[in-house]
């Protein structure tokens, strides 16, 4: 059993230091900054015991709020739906241990705020069982009707080691990556800055398609190179959806590993927001031993948030859905920005239109999942004929397009995420019922395994979701696309106010698309660390000299800025 100690263990390394997500675009150490005695800061104490409203209860908001809470402020939490948010783990009606994982499912050893937050909370995590990594029993990549049958990658036809190859020499002559990689291991700032900023003009503008078909390395390939990479890819497989997506975005994934020696959460990664809730930190200021967040707001969150305005006294007035109106000197927003213009009577002054604008520009990727369960792992069956295993992890260019197996052991049921689609692909499910979802699914895989009959293994009812079609969502994670960079860098420095016109003070962001990793819960939480700093400095405390904050070290390490 893996221990709490190792909540996101990295892979054993040459005794180099590991790569963590410690930039490229602000490299500050959030793990450190954490892990400190020191703390994240100190507030006034007329500040104690004053009220902050946290809209949303994803991780975002419940990392800033019970940080928030340490410090001795009162989160007053909202949330329009479920306490988790994105961090969905749904159990099966007929198996409640049984988990399909909706939201995010798998995390990477180098998301290490993350970790900080999974290690306090007492979870454990395992490998997840991705294409060819040691914890899959097997994988089979079926294109154009042709399937391949893999335990690594050596088993494959040579053509998938040349693509590797390409993309493995297409970043490293457009993308500088073995010394951005190096760089990051040793936390070099200079270095980091050096090659980021001088990348980003370049690549801003291209998109993650551009910059393969024009690299050398798939130029002097046949165009099946570009297709199989894009339906295959690296990591975790199938990276085609995201070729209209700006090249960095993808920098920023490969660069960091955050698409590497991914782990799943035992029992489920909703524990971690429901233990944030209702777990009390070892020790608070100002409040009781004891104090929870669930504590401080009467066993449950106040409903979805319906408008946000300025009160005639200055401070800033929060409606709930059911029109009760209460005021707060300052608000924390951690749902997808879209929904402050969609879903939420915002007041336009409350943000210059700079902002607006980057908020509207938002590109949310589309994201459905369809999980059975089924009675037990099945897939780790040997067929005698052919000497492999009767069912495997799959990659496919059909509908289907990624076929995850989730292993619980003999004697209890098994998980089988039938299709984990993006974009496109998503959207041609998104109309479908479950059990449409799953009729489909299955005549796929029935092309690719006509002998086996997976059907006779369901066990209870099927679980899907299209993130996209949920009004408190309404898309999976955002996704850049060529040219946004600039939006992207309003919405991340937003937690620095002190510039800022009084009337745009005071109302923050966090959250997976404020952040430069959308789709990577380790930048909801290191941006909900951001607003964390803002609000105290908005509430008149300060950080630690020994323990400064993102903000304090922003004049040397901010994010480039680009010329409007
Ligand atoms: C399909 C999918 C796969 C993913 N895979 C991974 C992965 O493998 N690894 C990884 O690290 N990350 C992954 N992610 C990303 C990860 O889930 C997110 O980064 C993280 O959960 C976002 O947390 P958040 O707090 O920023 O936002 P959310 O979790 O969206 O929280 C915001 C909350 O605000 C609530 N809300 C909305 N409107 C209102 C309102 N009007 N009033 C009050 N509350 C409101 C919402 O209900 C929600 O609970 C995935 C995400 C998706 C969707």
């Amino acid at each position: 059993m893996p221990s709490p100690a190792d909540a996101l263990p990295a892979e054993p390394g040459a005794g180099e230091p590991s790569i963590t997500m410690f930039g490229p675009d602000f490299p500050f150490a959030y793990d450190d900054h954490l892990a400190h005695p020191a703390g994240l800061g100190r507030l006034p104490a007329a500040a104690h015991g004053r009220e902050i409203a946290v809209v949303g209860a994803g991780i975002a908001g419940l990392v800033a709020a019970q940080e928030l809470m340490k410090l001795g402020l009162r989160p007053v939490v909202y949330e329009a739906d479920r306490i988790g948010g994105r961090l969905r783990s749904e159990p099966f009606r007929s198996s409640p241990e049984t988990i399909a994982e909706l939201g995010a499912m798998r995390f990477p050893p180098s998301a290490t705020a993350f970790a900080y937050y999974l290690r306090e909370a007492g979870l454990t995590t395992r490998p997840f069982p991705n294409p060819l990594s040691p914890a899959t029993p097997s994988t089979v990549i079926e294109l154009g009707g042709e399937a391949h049958y893999a335990r690594t990658l050596a088993d494959l036809p040579a053509l998938f080691r040349e693509v590797a190859d390409a993309w493995a020499e297409a970043l490293e002559y457009g993308a500088d990556f073995a010394r951005m990689q190096a760089a990051i291991r040793r936390r070099d700032v200079g270095a980091i800055k050096a090659i980021w900023n001088r990348l980003v003009p370049i690549l801003d503008e291209e998109s993650f398609y551009g910059f393969i078909a024009r690299s050398q390395a798939f130029r002097t390939r046949s165009f099946r190179h570009r297709e199989v990479f894009g339906q295959v890819g690296f990591g975790t497989g199938g990276w085609d959806t995201d070729f209209p997506n700006s090249m960095l975005e993808i920098l920023r994934v490969v660069y960091t590993d955050a698409d590497a020696g991914h782990r799943l959460v035992e029992g489920g990664v909703g524990q971690l927001p429901a233990r944030l809730w209702s777990r009390a930190p070892a020790r608070c200021v100002h409040w009781p031993a004891g104090t929870s967040l669930a504590a401080l707001n009467g066993g449950a969150p106040r409903p979805g948030v319906a408008a946000i305005d300025r009160a005639p006294d200055g401070r800033l007035a929060v409606t709930d859905r059911w029109g009760r109106t209460a005021t707060f000197d300052a608000v924390l927003v951690t749902c997808q920005t879209w929904l402050l213009s969609a879903r939420i009577d915002c007041a336009e002054r409350l943000f210059p239109p700079s902002m607006w604008m980057a908020m509207e520009r938002s590109h949310y990727m589309q994201a459905s999942k369809t999980f059975i369960m089924v009675d037990r792992p099945f897939w780790r069956d040997i067929d005698p004929a052919t000497g492999r295993h009767v069912f495997s992890l799959t990659l496919s260019d059909r509908i289907t397009r990624g076929t995850y197996l989730i292993d619980h052991g003999e004697g209890r049921p098994g998980v089988i995420c039938l299709s984990y689609a993006w974009e496109d692909d998503a959207m041609k499910w998104m109309s479908l019922p479950a059990e449409e979802r799953v009729r489909l699914a299955l005549h796929s895989l029935r092309q690719i395994y006509p002998g086996l009959d997976i059907r006779a293994h369901i066990v209870g009812e099927p679980i899907t979701v299209s993130w996209e079609s949920d009004p408190n969502f309404m898309g999976a994670f955002k996704g850049n696309l060529p040219g946004h960079y600039r939006y992207q860098r309003r919405l991340f420095a937003h937690f620095r106010q002190e510039d800022m016109a009084p009337e745009h003070r005071g109302i923050f962001l966090a959250g997976d698309d404020i952040s430069w990793t959308a789709g990577w819960a380790e930048g909801a939480v290191t941006t909900a660390l951001n607003a964390v700093w803002g609000i105290v400095r908005h509430f008149g405390g300060a950080t630690a000299p020994e323990n400064p904050g993102p903000g304090d070290v922003w004049d040397d390490r901010q994010p480039m800025a680009l010329p409007d």
